[in-house]
């Protein structure tokens, strides 16, 4: 309809408004997003998010969504839903639970100047498996290249990974593409400081 915000420019507006009124710029490379994304979490606004990212990848027939714990769950869970099928989160820590054989793959966390390894359960991944990763941040792309080794490893097919902010100025979308991952990012910083926060402005894809 004329002068209508179509539904996918209205949700990138609404993730850059409320980025730039309830987030802090902690550093010129940290940003807190804890009162509605990843601490304190906006229900609406997540399952808005989960709903794009089906849209973005429908079509692709994904079989599985797969994300870390903690913060990439409930866009993990808001997505699978979408989507009709199960999401997996890979454990940062081997349960007494987690009895069976894991995949698993190291990851360097640069927040916490520390590696840890993450792991899923072989039952729950497999060659037949087409595979939607989904996380709430795309900043180093440490976190999500050991969930691409995961993938790897199960032999299942990546189709690719909807990240809600992008920090597009740290190397994780250059390390995915040079993988051949296709990504969708719902709002990508080009730069930020405690005076403002620059978005890369495009035109949001139709799907
Ligand atoms: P990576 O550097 O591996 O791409 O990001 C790993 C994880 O660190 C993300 O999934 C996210 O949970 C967290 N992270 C990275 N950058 C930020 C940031 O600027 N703010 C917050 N709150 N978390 C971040």
């Amino acid at each position: 309809m004329a002068g209508t915000i179509p539904e996918e420019e209205e949700l990138m507006k609404e993730l850059q408004e409320r980025i730039v009124q309830d987030g802090k710029v902690l550093s010129a490379s940290v940003l807190k997003v804890d009162a509605f994304l990843n601490h304190q979490v906006d229900p609406q606004l997540t399952m808005k998010i989960g709903q794009r990212f089906a849209e973005l990848f429908a079509g692709e027939k994904i079989t599985k969504v797969v994300t870390i714990e903690a913060s990439g769950i409930h866009f993990a869970m808001a997505t699978s839903f979408a989507l009709g099928v199960p999401f997996i989160y890979a454990k940062k820590k081997k349960a007494v639970t987690l009895t069976e054989e894991v995949y698993s793959a190291p990851v360097h966390s640069f927040t916490r100047q520390e590696t840890y390894q993450i792991s899923v359960s072989r039952q729950y991944l497999s060659k037949e498996d087409r595979v939607l990763i989904v996380d709430d941040f795309l900043a180093t792309g440490a976190a999500l290249v050991g969930l691409t080794n995961i993938i790897k490893d199960a032999g299942a097919h990546l189709v690719g990974v909807g990240a809600v902010i992008e920090k597009s100025f740290q190397e994780g979308r250059g390390l995915l593409e040079q993988a051949g991952v296709r990504i969708e990012s719902l709002a990508r910083i080009e730069s930020m400081s405690p005076e403002g926060i620059h978005f890369i402005e495009e035109e949001p894809a139709r799907v």
